[in-house]
This record gives structure tokens, C-alpha cells and sequence, in this order.
């Protein structure tokens, strides 16, 4: 039988607003990205076996790279999430810095979960984040997240519309993933995602 849930509880290690903190690269990481209030939160918390990152009702929470380790198997990022109108120039330029230099010199990196909150689809921003993976040549995996809150029609045509736009990239084609935290769904195929990586 495939193993589907992981086994170890996740903790929280460490939260990092400079690239000279990052923890060491002895395991591979997967990192959480998207505009604020994506459902990156809830998103981490039905994936992982025990509740860890705080879910908030107030977007743009999160101001640095949040570290979340699960021993021995994979340690999770949790992202600045990005779009948030209500932040300065100044904070919003730290932290595109501080996520440029984390996927420019990340080793340990496996993979980025770009989360698209599929009420709106693709905006402006997630088209830049996407265009900015292609040019890293980072492995990624779109996650439309709150699939229970749109009809059927508007997350198909969402998805065309996502294929359409990473036509270009072999790697994102075959990996559009369809989540609700709030229904659990989706959530086991994103889990066989993690357990796959050695
Ligand atoms: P983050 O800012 O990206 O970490 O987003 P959160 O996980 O804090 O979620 C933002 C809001 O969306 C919260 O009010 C969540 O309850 C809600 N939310 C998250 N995931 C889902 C989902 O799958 N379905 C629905 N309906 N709401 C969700």
C-alpha cells in the first residue's frame, strides 16, 4: 500500500528575515508561495500530521521565510505571500529580496508549491512569480487552493487559462494540483508530492 500520511510531527525552526540565517541544507525543502491569503496556512496544516502554522484573517501577515520541519523527512517555507496593497515599498522590496536570494542560492530547494486561490485565478503578480520560476528553472507545482468556494465551470476554465500560460514549462504542465483545506481534498496528492522526494 502507498504510505500517505506523514509520519513524524511537523515543529516549527525558525523564522528568517535574512539570507545569512537560513538553516543549514542537511534536508530538502519545500517551499509555499502565493498572494496573502491564499490558504498557504491552512494549506501547511492539512498537509502535515499535527496543526503548526497559525492561520490568519489578516493578509500580509507573514514578513519573513517561516521554517517548519518534519525530522528526518522535509522542512517547509512558508513565503511572504505577495500582493498585499497595504504594506511599503520598502517591506515589500525586502522581502522579494530576501525570496530572490533564497531561490538563487537554495540548494536543498526541491520544489516551490505556488499557490492560486482558485476564486480568482491567475492575477497579475502570480503570472510574475511564475515567469520569475521558469527563469530560476526552479521545479514547481501550481496548487489552486478553496476549490470548494467556485462552480465547476469557473475552475475549468481557470485551469485552461493556467495551461495556457505555462505552456512553455514541461515540469508545471503535468502538475497543477486542486485543493480545498477546507473539504481535504487534493491534500493526499500533494502528500505522495512530499513522500516521493528521497
Ligand atoms: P494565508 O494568508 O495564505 O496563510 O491564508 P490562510 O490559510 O490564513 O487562509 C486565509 C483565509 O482563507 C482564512 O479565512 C481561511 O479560513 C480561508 N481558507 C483557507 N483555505 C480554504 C479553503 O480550502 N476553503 C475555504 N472556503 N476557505 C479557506
Amino acid at each position: 500500500m502507498i504510505q500517505n500520511t506523514i509520519e513524524n510531527e511537523c515543529f516549527f525552526l525558525s523564522s528568517v528575515t535574512s539570507i545569512k540565517a537560513l538553516p543549514n541544507e542537511n534536508l530538502n525543502e519545500i517551499g509555499f508561495w502565493g498572494r496573502s491569503n491564499v490558504g498557504k496556512s491552512s494549506l501547511l496544516n492539512s498537509i502535515v500530521t499535527n496543526p503548526i502554522a497559525r492561520t490568519s484573517k489578516n493578509p500580509g501577515r507573514t514578513t519573513s521565510l517561516n521554517f517548519f520541519e518534519v525530522p528526518k523527512r522535509v522542512r517547509f517555507v512558508d513565503f511572504p505571500g505577495y500582493g498585499y496593497a497595504k504594506k511599503s515599498k520598502i517591506e515589500v522590496y525586502e522581502w522579494n529580496k530576501l525570496i530572490l536570494d533564497y531561490l538563487k542560492i537554495r540548494k536543498n530547494l526541491f520544489a516551490i508549491f505556488l499557490l492560486i486561490d482558485s476564486r480568482h485565478c491567475l492575477k497579475k503578480n502570480d503570472i510574475l512569480a511564475l515567469e520569475l520560476l521558469e527563469l530560476f528553472k526552479k521545479n514547481f507545482f501550481i496548487v489552486l487552493t478553496k476549490i470548494d468556494k467556485v462552480k465547476k465551470n469557473d475552475l475549468d476554465s481557470c485551469c485552461k487559462n493556467i495551461y495556457h500560460v505555462i505552456k512553455n514549462n514541461k515540469f508545471a504542465k503535468k502538475s497543477v494540483f486542486f485543493t480545498s483545506s477546507k473539504k481535504n481534498e487534493g491534500i493526499k496528492e500533494l502528500r505522495k508530492v512530499i513522500l516521493a522526494i528521497k
